[in-house]
């Protein structure tokens, strides 16, 4: 926390509830972003615990609860196989049935569930599950969340943006894995061309947000910004107006705080940073940040 207003960061979507006590940690948490008054956090509890997220009064669930594994560990969850592991598909941690239950028990407890899905099939099984929940409840205001949606299909897209699904996207993991010679490709062969949707998910209307995953990548969205607008897959670009978007209005939105941050007007939060000249999708990831400013007060100035 105390290296974030240097990297012009004034609010973070914190997963946590790690460890073999994960009520202390949230707590712990909770505490510390209360007694910060240079950063904002956005506490996002990772338990399946629902009694537990109402005694703490947070109105949001999740962050990184899991519907798949990861690309790398052959554990995300697909509908065609591995490319160099034929017979794997990867892992689904919920049934169907047990994960639709959960989103229903998350909503009528009026929760914003956020779970992370990286595979296609992983990413259909939490759709499905939200286009049930659609039929009882307006998903636009809930805004039930599935992060990183990195093998997402244009479909995905148009269905979530329909709904009202948001995700919190990463497009530095298309930075340091994506394209025809990175990570991704021996183990997916052309899906790793089509990964990490960033302009398929803004055309189609999609409430998206900008993350880093941290530790994943790092937390700097300079470099995701750069990552927006330098896609491997120049179709899934962003431009530079977008990019800076979807890591701030976006970002509030995906927190449903669009009506108070994320944006340079009058009645929001005084959220900014300061950079020495002009710049753009080339620069930025070498553009200090000159100074911060978090609710109209310089919390870092160089
Ligand atoms: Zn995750």
């Amino acid at each position: 926390m105390d290296t974030l207003p240097a990297l012009g960061v004034g609010g973070v979507h914190a997963l946590v509830g790690y460890g073999t006590d994960r009520a202390a940690d949230i707590r712990v948490t909770m505490e510390a972003a209360d007694a910060r008054d240079d950063l904002d956090l956005l506490v996002w509890p990772r338990t399946r615990d629902i009694s537990l997220v109402r005694e703490l009064g947070l109105p949001r669930i999740g962050g990184c609860i899991l519907l798949d594994g990861a690309i790398g560990a052959r554990t995300a969850a697909l509908s065609q196989p591995y490319l160099d592991d034929p017979d794997n598909r990867g892992i689904l941690y919920f049934t169907d049935d047990e994960f639709r239950e959960f989103a229903a028990e998350c909503a009528a407890a009026n929760l914003q569930l956020c779970v992370h899905a990286i595979g296609d099939a992983a990413i259909e099984q939490g759709m499905k599950a939200y286009e049930h929940l659609s039929e009882n409840y307006d998903l636009h205001a809930l805004r039930p969340r599935i992060d990183h949606f990195c093998l997402a299909t244009p479909q995905h897209c148009a269905r979530a943006a329909a709904l009202g699904v948001a995700s919190g996207i990463q497009p530095a993991f298309d930075h340091f894995w994506g394209g025809e010679d990175g990570a991704y490709a021996p183990v997916l062969g052309v899906r790793a061309l089509t990964a990490n949707p960033l302009r398929t998910a803004v055309a189609a209307g999609m409430v998206v947000g900008g993350g880093s995953d941290a530790p994943i990548t790092p937390l700097d969205p300079r470099l995701g910004v750069h990552a927006a607008c330098n896609h491997t897959n120049r179709e899934e670009a962003l431009r530079f107006d977008e990019a800076v978007r979807l890591f701030t209005e976006g970002s509030a939105a995906i927190g449903r705080e669009e009506q108070a941050r994320g944006r340079l007007a009058a009645g929001y939060q005084a959220d900014f940073i300061v950079m020495p000249r002009e710049t753009g999708g080339g620069n930025i990831q070498r553009m200090p940040v000159l100074a911060t400013v978090h609710r109209g007060r310089v919390v870092h100035e160089e």
